[in-house]
């Protein structure tokens, strides 16, 4: 196994016992936490951090398994000190102290851009496509203003992330990788073209031509679910990490599939060695999401079941309070995801989740 990757701050705060608490119970609602004194532990899958207060000060020392989850670790340990704490003051010591760019931020350029069906654009990029082959399904797509020289988010000496601002701004939306060919060195984004005035991700991929250029961050969250009898179910926006599931399912491994579009034009075929039951649900035909996941049997104690659902906020919600409150289904074998809102901005939604 490679060596973590460690590193450590000195945060000059005014009160750094009650800063070290505030990380504490706020980290509580993802990882687990542990206390000894006004010092704290933080596990999660990403790593480990340790939080120690002394006079003016609170060290901070994190171990992360991979890059990835360093730059996850630290810069979320970061931006909460800025948030729970007046004018703090950072020094970090150990692997990625330098301020510079952002290690999991590809620059890509279109290669191309075609219809896949009538609302979902295939956007295809290369670049070094292979940072995306592992590590999650999902990504950030960065659009730089048009007519303007990219800028990208860079990472400063404390460890925020620091965004191009003004006529600079990027505006970031987040997509599923859909397909990475490593031949080709290039990958595949599917994005769905949808209603409204202002929808910068959409809009994005029904005009971009070959030549324009993005940026990438990730790859990251949403990995493949695991077991051998799965429900997956999702709207237009999971059918790419639908169709990406199922791709990746063995021999002998059965999935229900529940997918809701807007019409027949929008079906597209899955490819899978394991045995699917495809249901295709037609808006234009009354056919919900929501509705046909509540008509499943779902066994709430097979060790190899595993319910995976995207979609919309409020089914996404409200599926995910019946799975749990009236089914009783385990969680660590479920994924519930609002991959939208209705009315929200997908930066308000990632926000919000
Ligand atoms: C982990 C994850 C993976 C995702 N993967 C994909 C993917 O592979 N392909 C994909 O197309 N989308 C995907 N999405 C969803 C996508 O990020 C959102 O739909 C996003 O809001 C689209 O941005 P936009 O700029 O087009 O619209 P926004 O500016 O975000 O929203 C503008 C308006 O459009 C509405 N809106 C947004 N999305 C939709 C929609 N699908 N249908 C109808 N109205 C909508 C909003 O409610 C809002 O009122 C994913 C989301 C997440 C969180």
């Amino acid at each position: 196994m490679a060596e973590p990757l460690v590193a450590e701050a000195r945060i000059v705060v005014a009160d750094p016992a009650a800063l070290a608490g505030r990380l504490c119970d706020h980290f509580a609602e993802h990882a687990s936490v542990s206390r000894d004194g006004a010092s704290g532990r933080i596990d999660s899958v990403y790593g480990r951090a340790d939080l120690m207060p002394a006079d003016g000060v609170l060290r901070l020392r994190i171990e992360c398994p991979s890059e990835q989850a360093f730059f996850l670790v630290r810069t979320s340990l970061v931006e909460h000190v800025f948030e729970f704490a007046a004018e703090p003051r950072i020094t970090w010591t150990g692997h990625g102290a330098e301020a510079g760019t952002v290690p999991y931020f590809r620059e890509m350029t279109v290669v191309a851009a075609t219809a896949v069906t009538p609302r979902m654009r295939r956007v295809t990029l290369a670049g070094d496509v292979g940072h995306f082959a592992g590590g999650g399904l999902h990504v950030r797509l960065l659009m730089p203003p048009a007519g303007r020289p990219a800028r990208w988010p860079v990472l400063s000496a404390e460890g925020r992330l620091t965004w191009p601002a003004g006529d600079d701004a990027v505006v970031a939306r987040v997509y599923t990788v859909r397909r990475v060919d490593l031949a080709r060195g290039t990958l595949d984004l599917d994005i769905v073209i949808h209603d409204g005035t202002d929808t910068p991700g959409s809009t994005w991929a029904r005009q971009v031509q070959p030549g324009a250029v993005v940026g990438l961050m990730g790859p990251g969250g949403g990995d493949l679910p695991p077991g051998r009898r799965l429900l997956l179910a999702g709207d237009e926006t999971a059918l790419p990490a639908i169709a990406r599931i199922v791709e990746a399912l063995p021999a002998g491994a059965q999935a229900t599939v529940l997918i809701e579009v807007a019409d027949a034009a929008e079906e597209q075929p899955l490819h899978s060695a394991a045995e699917l039951d495809v249901r295709w649900l037609h808006r234009d035909a009354g056919d919900r999401l929501e509705a046909a996941v509540r008509g499943q049997v779902l066994p709430p104690d097979d060790p190899e079941g595993f319910v995976w659902i995207a979609c919309e906020h409020a089914p996404a919600r409200s599926l995910r309070n019946w799975l749990r409150r009236e089914i009783g289904f385990a969680r660590e074998r479920q994924t519930v995801a609002a991959y939208w809102r209705r009315g929200a901005s997908g930066d308000q939604v990632a926000e919000a989740e």
